[in-house]
C-alpha cells in the first residue's frame, strides 16, 4: 500500500471549531514571571501610576504595543543565523527585492530601516510645501512627516470612523465626497498626492474596502493624483476584505493582497507589524524616475539603497516574514484572537470600540467609569487598575496622550477616552487572553468604587511616555 499521502491539504479537524487554533507550536519560550499583587501594587507606585514607566519584568502580559514584537518563525530565524555565512549583500538583497516585488508588484523596492523612514523619504520628495494630502486618520509619523515636508494635512476618513459605537464593516474607508471637495476646493494640482492607510492604526485596525479602493483610485486617476498606500497592515486589510466584503470569500489572500496593490502608485511599509519582523521597512514605487530621486534622498539618511541601514540577516527575514505574512491560517488566528478577547470583554458587559480591528481592542472607559470627568484621567487610572488585578500592561489613549494646546496650555479633551490592548503577533496563547479577559472583568465588576489620578509631574512634550501620577482615592 503507498504511504498516506493526501491529495489535498488536511483541513483540521472536521467540525469547525468555536476558535480558530494557533497554527503553529511553540519551540523557544520567555519564561514570564507571575507577580502578586502587592508586587503589582509597588511597581504601579513606582511607575508613577503609568504603565510606560513599569519595568518590563514586572509585567505578566504586554499588550502596549503590536510593533517589533512579533514571534518569529522557526524559517525566519534560521534564514537570519545563515545569512551572513552564506549570502553577499547583493544576494541578500535581491531575495528581498524579488520577494516584495513577487508580493506586491512594484518593479522598484527600497528598504529602509522602519517605517517613519519610508515615509520620511516619500514626504520629502513628493511634497511641495503647501500642498496638501488627503488621508484616512492619520497615523503619528505618517503625518509628522507630511507636516515637515511643508504638506497640509487633510483627514477625508467617513464620519463614521470616529463615532465608536458605529458598526460599520469598513470603518477605514476613505469618504469620496470628502475627497471630491478637496480636490475641487484646492485644484488637482494643490494635492501632493492620496495617502490611504490600510487596516487603520489609530482607528484599532479598522479595515478598508477593495470597492473603496477602486473608488478613490479612480477620483485619484481621473485627476492624475497619485495614491499612496500607507501598507503597513496590508496583509490584515486583506482578510478583513475576504471576510467581509461580498462575493471575496472564494479568493485566497494572496490574490486580493495582489489586486488591492495594483491600484497604488507606490507604498511605505513599516516591517514591524504584517512582515513578523523586529525591525525593517521599504518604499515600493512603480515609476522608474521616482525611484531614482527616492534613492538619491534615501542614500542621505538610510544608507545604501541596496540595504536600508539594514544588515542582510534583516533582509532575508523580511522576506520570509512576506511570504508568511499571506497564509490564512495565520490571519485568521491573529484576527480571531482579537475578536476573541473583544467577545469575552463584550459578553462580560465592558463597553468597546465596535466592532474590533485587526490588531487591538480599546476599552470606552467614559461608559467604563462614567462617574469620572476627563479631568480625572479615567482612562489611565483604569489601565492602571487592570495591570493591578492580573499584571497585563495596556495603554493609555485619551487625555493625556492628546496633551495640551500649545496656545492656551489647556488639556485638548479629545473625544475618545480610551485603554488600548495591543495584541503581539504570534506571541501569546488562548489562556494568556482569558486571564486578561478575567482581570478586566474583576475591575469592571468593582468599578464604581474606582477613583480618578492626579497629574503630579507632566513633562513639557509627548507627556503620555513620562508622565506620573497619584490616585485621588
Ligand atoms: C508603525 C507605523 C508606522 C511607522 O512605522 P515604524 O516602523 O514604527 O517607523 C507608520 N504607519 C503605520 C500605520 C504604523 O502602524
Amino acid at each position: 500500500m503507498a504511504c498516506f499521502e493526501p491529495e489535498q491539504p488536511l483541513a483540521l479537524p472536521a467540525w469547525s471549531p468555536e476558535v480558530a487554533p494557533e497554527p503553529y507550536r511553540i519551540k523557544a519560550i520567555e519564561p514570564l514571571v507571575l507577580t502578586t499583587r502587592a508586587r503589582r501594587e509597588a511597581a504601579l507606585q513606582e511607575a508613577g501610576w503609568n504603565t510606560f514607566l513599569l519595568r518590563s519584568q514586572d509585567v505578566y502580559i504586554d499588550f502596549l504595543t503590536d510593533s517589533g514584537t512579533s514571534a518569529m518563525s522557526s524559517t525566519q530565524w534560521a534564514e537570519m543565523l545563515r545569512a551572513a555565512e552564506t549570502l553577499t549583500y547583493s544576494e541578500a538583497y535581491d531575495r528581498f527585492v524579488e520577494t516584495i516585488r513577487g508580493l506586491y508588484g512594484f518593479p522598484y523596492v527600497l528598504p529602509t530601516h522602519q517605517g517613519r523612514a519610508a515615509e520620511h523619504v516619500l514626504s520629502q520628495v513628493m511634497i511641495r510645501p503647501g500642498q496638501y494630502v488627503a488621508n484616512n486618520m492619520y497615523f503619528t509619523t505618517t503625518r509628522e512627516h507630511q507636516e515637515r515636508a511643508g504638506g497640509i494635512f487633510v483627514d477625508v476618513i467617513i464620519d463614521e470612523a470616529h463615532d465608536p459605537a458605529a458598526k460599520h464593516p469598513f470603518k477605514g474607508n476613505m469618504d469620496p465626497e470628502k475627497l471630491r471637495d478637496l480636490i475641487r476646493r484646492e485644484g488637482p494640482e494643490q494635492v501632493a498626492y492620496v495617502c490611504l492607510e490600510l487596516n487603520v492604526n489609530m482607528a484599532g485596525g479598522q479595515p478598508v474596502s477593495l470597492e473603496n479602493v477602486r473608488t478613490i483610485a479612480e477620483i485619484c486617476r481621473s485627476h492624475g493624483i497619485p495614491l499612496i498606500f500607507d501598507a503597513t497592515r496590508a496583509a490584515e486589510n486583506a482578510y478583513f476584505i475576504k471576510m467581509r466584503e461580498p462575493d471575496m470569500q472564494a479568493r485566497s489572500i494572496p490574490d486580493i493582497f495582489r489586486e488591492l496593490m495594483s491600484y497604488a502608485d507606490g507604498v511605505t511599509v513599516s516591517a514591524k507589524k504584517d512582515l513578523l519582523v523586529n525591525i525593517g521597512g521599504f518604499l515600493a514605487v512603480r515609476d522608474a524616475a521616482l525611484y531614482r530621486r527616492l534613492e538619491q534622498f534615501a542614500l542621505r539618511f538610510e544608507g545604501h539603497p541596496a540595504d536600508g541601514g539594514l544588515a542582510r540577516r534583516d533582509l532575508v527575514a523580511m522576506a520570509q516574514g512576506a511570504r508568511e505574512m499571506l497564509d490564512e491560517d495565520y490571519l485568521r488566528s491573529r484576527i480571531e484572537q482579537v475578536a476573541y478577547l473583544a467577545a469575552r470583554l463584550r459578553d462580560g458587559g465592558v463597553p468597546i470600540v465596535e466592532p474590533p480591528g485587526g490588531h487591538a481592542v480599546f476599552i470606552d472607559a467614559r461608559r467604563f467609569l462614567p462617574h469620572l470627568s476627563q479631568d480625572q484621567f479615567p482612562a489611565q487610572r483604569l489601565a492602571g487598575e487592570i495591570y493591578l488585578a492580573s499584571g497585563v500592561r495596556t495603554m493609555e489613549r485619551g487625555i493625556v496622550s492628546a496633551g495640551r494646546d500649545p496656545k492656551t496650555g489647556r488639556h485638548k479633551y479629545p473625544r475618545l477616552e480610551l485603554v488600548r490592548l495591543t495584541i503581539p503577533r504570534r506571541v501569546y496563547t488562548q489562556g494568556h487572553l482569558d486571564l486578561a479577559a478575567e482581570g478586566i472583568l474583576e475591575v469592571f465588576a468593582r468599578r464604581e468604587r474606582i477613583g480618578g489620578l492626579r497629574m503630579v509631574f507632566e513633562p513639557p512634550t509627548l507627556r503620555f511616555f513620562t508622565a506620573r501620577f497619584e490616585p485621588t482615592v
